[in-house]
């Protein structure tokens, strides 16, 4: 979406997004600096992708030691972090999931390419082990979600700017409302191999579903021998608070695809975690990458492992949560929002349509030096880093209150 007024594209970039006007320079923690001196408290964290805080010294550490040393192989050859990295991801995550504590995990680049990944093994797997009649497989997904933005994946988008002149479409996908679990449950045939969905759909708006939702889809998916597969690529890694989402319903999916965070904002980083048994029918020739697993994402891989294994980053979330919420159930009560809603670090806040966009508040945010990204129409996406402290927090919260007013009064 453009919006409306806007400059066109200037120079040699093709305009597919269009970012509010501010030109980053430098960055450290919650704070980033533009090119003219301005700070601004960052509370979108590129989407969860800087959730640990930009340039944390953990990281750019991990991040300058190998690149003294070795930064690519391709896959054609091994290197001494690739094992290391599965090997802590999976002791991590793996038992989190259904695969336990001898989970698989497939190194990819993009969030994108880890749900192709997913897409693939789960496919496989019903041809080969679920007996899938060859070519119709399906997969179940949820409306308004968000997994990225191959043409596969857009093809069971319902979005219609992401999926509108893209066609042909990918076939095998089945579309059910979100936060229904009754309607993924008449959705599955015994063509179906997936049930593929965000923990908390995020692009959507921080949509949280209801807490039977994910615990009937373990229990119906088990019975039909189809996998759960969580896209925990925006939700995972200590942004709800845990290490997964699903950890907040105490359900192990049986594949989840990681991303963002994992790459603790230096290098992209993806992964699919969890079963042996369906990880395993990919074999060398079926799938792969050249950058997949590479030395330089691994020892940034490996050091956000590390940082995760503490609990601390997921600690923080809650803490942080614990101050975010209140806050904005405020705003919702003095009739600045219309809602507000999350968990852990993570709120979508809707605007009254009449007050302005999305993209209004978020300029009115920036002017007040907070930086912020509106998803679809009057909502807005909060997703501070989780080094941020409660006094910058309490700022920004209280720049979003100044934000609201001024729109309230001008309406
Ligand atoms: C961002 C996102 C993706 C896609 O990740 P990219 O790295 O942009 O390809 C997939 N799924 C979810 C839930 C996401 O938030």
């Amino acid at each position: 979406m453009t919006t409306p007024g806007a400059p066109p594209a200037a120079g040699s970039l093709v305009h597919n997004y269009d970012p509010l006007r501010v030109t980053i320079a430098t960055a450290q923690g919650p704070w980033v600096t533009d090119v003219a001196g301005h700070r601004y408290l960052d509370l979108l964290s590129a989407y969860s992708a800087l959730t640990f805080g930009h340039r944390h010294p953990l990281l750019v550490d991990a991040a300058t030691r190998q690149l003294g040393r070795l930064t690519l192989t391709s896959r054609a050859f091994g290197h001494d972090l690739l094992h290391p990295f599965a090997d802590a991801l999976a002791e991590l995550v793996g038992p989190l999931t259904t695969g336990g504590r001898d989970a698989l995990v497939l190194p990819m680049n993009t969030g994108a390419e880890a749900v192709e990944t997913a897409v693939k093994a789960a496919r496989k797997w019903g041809y080969e082990v679920k007996g899938v009649p060859p070519d119709e497989a399906t997969i179940v997904v949820g409306s308004g979600n968000f997994h990225g933005r191959t043409t596969t994946i857009v093809s069971f988008s319902d979005d219609a700017d992401a999926r509108r002149g893209f066609g042909p479409y990918t076939p095998g996908f089945r579309v059910v409302p979100f936060g229904d679990a009754a309607a993924v449950a008449a959705a599955i045939d015994g063509t179906t191999v997936a049930v593929l969905l965000e923990p908390v759909q995020g692009e959507s708006g921080v949509v949280v579903p209801p807490d039977d939702y994910w615990p009937t889809l373990r229990a119906t998916t088990a019975e039909r021998d189809v996998l759960l597969v969580a896209d925990e690529i925006q939700s995972g890694l200590a942004r709800t608070g845990t290490t997964l989402a699903c950890e907040l319903w105490g359900v192990q999916p049986d594949l989840v695809t990681l991303g963002k965070a994992l790459g603790g904002g230096i290098v992209p980083v993806s992964a699919v975690v969890g079963r042996r048994d369906v990880l395993e029918v990919l074999t060398p020739g079926t799938h792969g990458s050249t950058f997949g697993g590479n030395p330089l994402a691994c020892a940034v891989g490996l050091a956000v492992v590390e940082l995760l294994a503490s609990g601390e980053p997921q600690a923080r979330a809650r803490e942080l949560g614990a101050v975010l919420h209140p806050r904005l159930a405020r705003m919702v009560a003095d009739d600045l929002l219309d809602d507000a809603r999350g968990v852990g670090l993570w709120a979508g806040l809707d605007l009254d349509p009449a007050r302005g966009t999305g993209r209004d508040l978020c300029e009115a945010l920036l002017a007040r030096g907070v930086l912020a990204k509106d998803t679809h129409g009057s909502t807005i996406r909060l997703a501070p880093p989780a080094v941020i402290s409660v006094n910058e927090l309490e700022t920004a919260l209280s720049a979003l209150e100044d934000a609201l007013s001024a729109l309230a009064e001008a309406r």
